[in-house]
């Protein structure tokens, strides 16, 4: 059976001691009221990763991902992170793809492929991002954008290494803007990558696999995207810097 994730993407977001207190008070919360079916992830900038990790009292109930790694292992990349750094220190997950980076970054998929296989050598799991613009939605295109995305940076995986993987579906005219998918468009996208990936590794992986949404998720949607059958959680932004905000997410499952 999959997964039901809900992960934090804090994104360019608080300084050390506001990252240490809402890690402490997600944990509170989690240990108090979090269902014991959702695994909960959270996604703080680099330089918090080591200082977070003490806070978060038992293994497993709280999972950690970084936001990006870099292709390469190790080497004369100024100002990068590798995947091995990130293991080193303990992080289970690593968000790639995200809109933002494809954007600013000019992170393309064959770039990601790669970053995608340096992060499964180093026994990290991926959040891969994938999702369409604005007018790639209006010209109704978006299937054929979103798992043209996923062919191009996962399909080279083996069946063994895709259960590595987490989608996140995201499309990117809903992400910070307070423009939610509708649940139905949430469903449809979430069915069809479903289906893109029965096709290459088979009905049983595809089922197994988590998709989550991303976009615009708050507490006052998060119900009615989450009861979608193949909607398996959330990757949050903005609700996830407050702790109340992204803990009633995490309650949001049906
Ligand atoms: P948002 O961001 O929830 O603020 O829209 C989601 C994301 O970019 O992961």
């Amino acid at each position: 059976m999959r997964k039901q994730i809900v992960a934090g993407n804090w994104k360019m977001n608080k300084t050390l001691t506001e990252a240490q207190s809402l890690t402490s008070e997600i944990a509170n919360m989690v240990e108090d009221e979090g269902p014991a079916d959702v695994q909960v992830i959270i996604s703080p900038p680099h330089p918090f990763i080591y200082a977070v990790q003490n806070l978060i009292p038992e293994i497993g109930k709280i999972l950690l991902s970084a936001q990006n790694c870099h292709h390469e292992e190790s080497g004369a990349f100024t100002g990068e992170v590798s995947a091995l750094m990130l293991k080193s220190l303990g992080v289970q997950y690593v968000i790639l793809g995200h809109s933002e980076r494809r954007e600013q970054f000019k992170e393309t998929d064959q770039e990601l492929a790669k970053k995608v296989d340096m992060a499964l050598k180093n026994n990290l799991k991926v959040i891969f991002c994938c999702g369409e613009p604005l007018e790639v939605r209006e010209s109704d295109q978006q299937n054929k954008y979103v798992t043209q995305q996923l062919t191009n940076s996962l399909f080279h995986l083996s069946k063994e290494d895709f259960k590595n993987i987490v989608i996140a579906y995201e499309p990117i005219w809903a992400i910070g803007t307070g423009k939610t998918a509708s649940s139905d468009q949430a469903q449809e996208m979430h069915k069809t990558i479903r289906e893109h990936i029965a096709d290459k590794f088979g009905t049983s992986l595809a089922e197994d696999t988590s998709i989550l949404y991303g976009g615009s998720c708050k507490p006052d949607n998060a119900r009615e995207l989450f009861s979608q059958k193949d909607v398996d959680g959330g990757l949050i932004g903005g609700a996830s810097l407050k702790s109340r905000d992204f803990m009633d997410i995490i309650k949001s499952f049906a």
